[in-house]
């Protein structure tokens, strides 16, 4: 093991890739423990250290006495208990995480790290400067989009998919069908963003086993009568249900990563993919104004409202994801097969011009 430059910071930021916005802040991120671990591990080439490892590395600096010790037993001079809960501790903050094989570890980094402090240590991330945060979280943004993988193909860098209510409902029934448990966390863009008044704890996922959030303690299992209330109770606060094959999350357009990357890129409909588009019925419009609360995505414009005393609405702009619909009082809003309803509008453009 290397002995020169134990606890070596420059190291542990290399190791754990910490961006340079969260250097005044990572004690509150990562312990300096933690840190000085990473910064000593002994590491293979192939990425993975053991626990005996990580008990030499809780061990440095090391004294000529543990030296000689270790030569006689070889064994480091901290307790098995100790290296022990410094691994499940490290585990369940997203500091490392299994590689496979009995005893052996890698690092995680920065990135998951961050997602995993901010969902479970929600206090704490609230407590950093807002100044900081804003700083990191950015950098946590731009992390995400640049590592999504905008060649592939359809333009689908991930396979999500936009759901009506009925639709996510019944991804928890099939699901549910399948024998696969649920697990609900908290949504980690608005753990970490925080922009909005919106619920949390609206995310549901069916993954688990090692290296996954409920292994690691980040979420609980539910019920399916328990995933379909938050779905439900989600879709009445106003979130756009998004699914892809590992879970259902429940989303605003203002925090949300999908959201905030769709825009950046100018992807929608295609991704998230988006199904549905909202069709409006001004005869039976009322003009409530209802939809221009509920709609993230400013389809409803106020300014027709107070003038006509009727909705308008540029439907370029909906996602379909039904979330005015369901509030409409007098059922003037509906959503549309999104591919019928193009066709629908070019025929109609073609008739249009025909006549003229
Ligand atoms: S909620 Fe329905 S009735 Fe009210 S303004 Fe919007 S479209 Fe019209
Ligand atoms: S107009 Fe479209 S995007 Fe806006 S809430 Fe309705 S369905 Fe969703």
């Amino acid at each position: 093991m290397e002995q020169s430059g134990c606890g070596d910071r420059e190291r542990f930021f290399e190791r754990f890739k910490v961006p340079n916005v969260a250097a005044w802040d990572i004690d509150a991120i990562v312990t300096p423990l933690e840190q000085r671990v990473i910064a000593d591990l002994d590491i293979s080439a192939d990425g993975t250290f053991t626990l005996h490892d990580v008990a030499l590395a809780l061990s440095c600096p090391l004294t000529d006495t543990d030296l000689s010790f270790m030569s006689l037993e070889g064994i480091p001079p901290v307790s098995d208990d100790e290296v022990r809960g410094f691994i499940s501790d490290s585990y369940s903050r997203g500091i490392l995480s299994y590689a496979g094989g009995e005893n052996r570890y890698r690092l995680s980094d920065f990135y998951g790290r961050l997602d995993i402090f901010a969902i479970k240590e929600q206090d704490e991330w609230r407590a950093l400067p807002e100044v900081s945060r804003n700083a990191i979280e950015g950098w946590y943004f731009d992390a995400y989009y640049d590592g999504l993988d905008w060649d592939a193909e359809g333009g689908k860098p991930t396979d999500e998919n936009i759901l009506t209510l009925d639709e996510a409902l019944q991804y928890i029934e099939d699901n549910d069908g399948d024998g696969r448990q649920a697990y609900l966390t908290d949504c980690d863009c608005r753990s970490l963003k925080g922009d909005c008044e919106k619920p949390t704890l609206v995310c549901l996922s069916y993954h688990s086993g090692p290296n996954s959030y409920p292994d690691r303690g980040v979420s609980r299992p539910i019920s399916s009568r328990e995933a379909k209330a938050v779905v439900t109770a989600a879709d009445r606060a106003g979130l756009v249900h998004t699914a892809n094959p590992w879970g259902v999350c429940n989303c605003c357009n203002d925090c949300c990563y999908l959201f905030r990357a769709r825009e950046r890129r100018g992807s929608g409909p295609v991704w998230p993919e988006s199904k549905h588009i909202v069709s409006l019925n001004t005869d039976t419009c009322i003009g409530c104004g209802i939809c221009l609360g509920r709609c993230g995505f400013g389809v409803f414009d106020e300014s027709d409202l107070s003038g006509r005393g009727k909705a308008s609405a540029d439907t370029s702009l909906c996602v379909g994801c039904g979330v005015c619909v369901s509030t409409c009082p007098s059922g003037a809003l509906s959503l549309s097969d999104r591919e019928r309803a193009l066709q629908h509008d070019v025929a109609a453009a073609q008739q249009t011009e025909k006549r003229a």
